[in-house]
């Protein structure tokens, strides 16, 4: 067995993990790759190359590999076997172990989102289809426990990437659909490039693996560190939705120069460090140009004034959206989707211009990351918010993702299996071209393409308003929400959904997943709010112009303390006690090593609970809320949390109010 990539797993001490080298099927024939770059064997004319990233210190790296002829030879990637022709590698398990998958991309229709979720995998595991990302092994002495994962994003179960076991011992990592297209051209101008797969071990088991993933993530997985800033969000699309489903308004009604000057006042006392103008500000979409009527300076005031504030700029983006009359609808109309014979749309963008949708595997792609390094010179905009991408949408024969030779549905399988590849690579271009800007996807719906790929390049953009009315089966549409939203209002509720998600923190940084709260509300729902948003998605939503001074006052005060710690609670583990809507549910993100940190604590019974810190604090704290500190003796704390049975934000007589929270290491000389 030829061990995959030798010198470069040597290098990293990953020598002895039995893994073999890629098989592709060429020309009809399997192809084991050679385990170092160079020539294949048997097929003159076609070379391997291995590239390896890794972080210094880091027990994570990241690999993948580029399969490409020399001038003058042509080779085809052929699928004659009934499979799709590609396993990636395959893994020889240690005799005595535990092997479990973790799926980043399980869409939970209770609340709306996506979530992780660990499935430890049984002993009769032969047959099964183990979608992951992320394969975890634990030895059964816990004295090691490593990771082999792909990069790649879609719903499970759509898998694109598998695991699949093979008799008792082996498991290989195959291709399951749309990684090539049948009898692909293999020649100098069309490489075979691989996604990204990691792999690592470290001393220790699942807990020590978890911990030691999680650093990777956040510090070693990618070069744009700007992706992984605590920073705090804000986002103008609540208030735009309250006006056209309460207020008998239209979305756009709020999008104007006098609103937005007058909300960033507001968000810059909030401590909101980036003020994103989500739909509306643009004339036509394709061309992206700030809408004159809306803004008639070109946003020159709203930039003078962030800048006052040390605020950045986020403006929202459809990435498929070209509008009609656009320039760019004349430029390129061959790079529209087609599906299923037609030509779709065209679409209203909310309450813009008609638009159709451009393929973003047709070189259309470059065109948009083009566009957005110009907006980044003329407006000086470092977020992009993508919406309203979908993982299936095109079947052109003229694109990127396969031809005449190839059927409808194999087409739309290469477009879905290259759209996650082709928006991080946008990302990337942006990030490249200017320096501390950052892209955000945004999969608030479902179909979307969840995974480890886009993380490398950029964060997600998890929950706006969590379910909808349809995800009870609840027919009363309008039936006091936000339109088709239930989660609209201040109090416990909202909060209580948004934190669900957050057991992705045991293996993705928090930060990664931002998320809405609601600054406004009483000091209850406040506190709930900032309790939950301080554990890392770090987004405020809202009407900012119906708050109160003293409400403004408060939130402010409390985001100013988190500043002073949020990068020790950005790197520390969660440590939880309950789930979201237990009594209690007490979070502690301690950095073990300074002490500094946040512990948050939520409870429906007005019973007295006591906590102990697990981790030593820094000092006696700074709390919020119906909870005392006491230091003890080995330097933890014990925190008596006291809830009340006050909710003046509930409805018939509910309780479930109370929310505390202490910051450890805000203590200011
Ligand atoms: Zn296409």
């Amino acid at each position: 067995m030829l061990l995959f990539m030798k010198t470069i797993l040597a290098a990293f001490g990953l020598s002895d993990l039995p893994l073999t080298t890629p098989v592709l099927e060429i020309d009809g024939k399997e192809t084991s790759l050679p385990d170092h770059s160079g020539p294949v064997a048997g097929l003159p004319g076609l070379t391997v190359r291995y590239e390896a990233k890794q972080q210094p210190g880091s027990a994570f790296l990241r690999y993948r590999f580029t399969v490409s002829a020399e001038q003058g030879y042509r080779f085809l990637l052929t699928k004659t076997r009934g499979t799709e022709g590609i396993t990636y590698g395959t893994l020889t398990l240690p005799e005595q172990g535990t092997l479990t998958e973790v799926r980043f991309s399980e869409f939970d229709e209770r609340i709306h989102s996506y979530r992780m979720v660990e499935r430890p995998v049984g002993r009769r595991w032969d047959g099964q289809q183990l979608m992951g990302p992320l394969l975890a092994w634990e030895a059964a002495d816990q004295s090691q426990s490593w990771v082999w994962a792909y990069e790649h994003g879609s719903q499970t179960p759509d898998a694109f990437l598998a695991f699949r076991p093979q008799g008792k011992k082996q498991i290989n990592l195959e291709a399951v659909k749309g990684n090539t297209c049948r009898d692909q051209v293999l020649d100098a101008d069309h490489p075979f490039v691989s996604v990204y797969f990691q792999l690592g071990r470290v001393a220790g088991g699942l807990n020590q693996l978890r911990q030691a993933y999680r650093r990777f993530l956040l510090r070693g997985q990618t070069s744009n560190q700007a992706t992984r800033q605590p920073h705090l969000f804000y986002n103008t699309w609540n208030f735009q939705e309250r006006n056209a489903t309460w207020y008998g308004k239209k979305y756009l009604d709020s999008m104007n120069q006098a609103r937005m000057l007058a909300e960033i006042d507001v968000a810059a006392q909030l401590g909101v460090e980036v003020f994103v103008l989500d739909v509306g500000w643009f004339l036509k979409a394709g061309d992206w140009e700030v809408n004159r009527e809306r803004f008639p300076d070109g946003l020159e005031a709203v930039r003078a004034k962030l800048r006052g504030f040390g605020m950045k700029l986020g403006l929202w983006f459809n990435p498929t959206a070209v509008a009609v009359t656009s320039r760019l609808a004349k430029q390129s109309p061959e790079t529209r989707v087609t599906w299923k014979g037609d030509l779709p749309g065209p679409w209203k963008i909310w309450e813009t211009e008609e638009s159709f949708n451009h393929c973003l595997v047709s070189g259309y792609e470059d065109l948009f990351a083009k566009r957005l390094i110009e907006l980044n010179r003329e407006l000086g905009v470092t977020y992009f918010k993508w919406d309203a991408v979908g993982q299936y949408g095109c079947d052109s024969p003229l694109h990127h993702h396969g031809d005449e030779r190839h059927t409808s549905a194999e087409r739309a399988d290469a477009y879905a299996y290259g759209l996650p590849l082709a928006l991080a690579r946008v990302a990337d271009l942006v990030a490249e071209a200017c320096p501390g800007a950052l892209c955000d996807f945004d999969v608030t719906e479902d179909k979307r393409a969840v995974g480890l790929g886009f993380l490398a390049s950029g964060k997600y953009f998890l929950i706006n308003n969590g379910p909808y009315h349809s995800s009870f089966d609840d027919k009363l549409v309008n039936g006091g929400g936000m339109g088709a939203n239930v989660l609209a209002f201040p109090g416990p509720a909202r909060p209580r959904f948004l934190r669900t998600p957050l057991d992705y923190d045991t293996w993705i940084p928090s930060t990664l997943f931002l998320s809405h709260y609601l600054a406004e509300g009483s000091q209850g729902s406040q506190i709930a709010n900032l309790a939950s948003m301080f554990l890392g998605q770090n987004g405020v939503w809202g009407d900012l112009l119906a708050l109160t001074n003293e409400g403004i006052a408060f939130w402010g005060e409390a985001v100013r303390r988190y500043k002073i710690v949020r990068e020790a609670i950005t790197q520390a583990f969660p440590e939880r006690t309950g789930d979201p809507g237990s009594s209690p549910e007490i979070v502690e993100k301690l950095d073990p090593e300074t002490g500094c940190g946040l512990i948050s604590l939520f409870s429906s019974m007005a019973v007295p609970v006591t906590y102990v810190t697990r981790h030593r604090v820094k000092d006696a704290g700074w709390a919020l809320g119906p909870v005392t500190v006491e230091r003890l003796a080995d330097g933890c704390a014990r925190l008596t949390f006291s809830p009340g049975e006050e909710n003046p934000d509930g409805v018939f007589g509910r309780i479930g109010v109370e929310a505390a929270l202490v910051l450890f290491g805000t203590a200011e000389e």
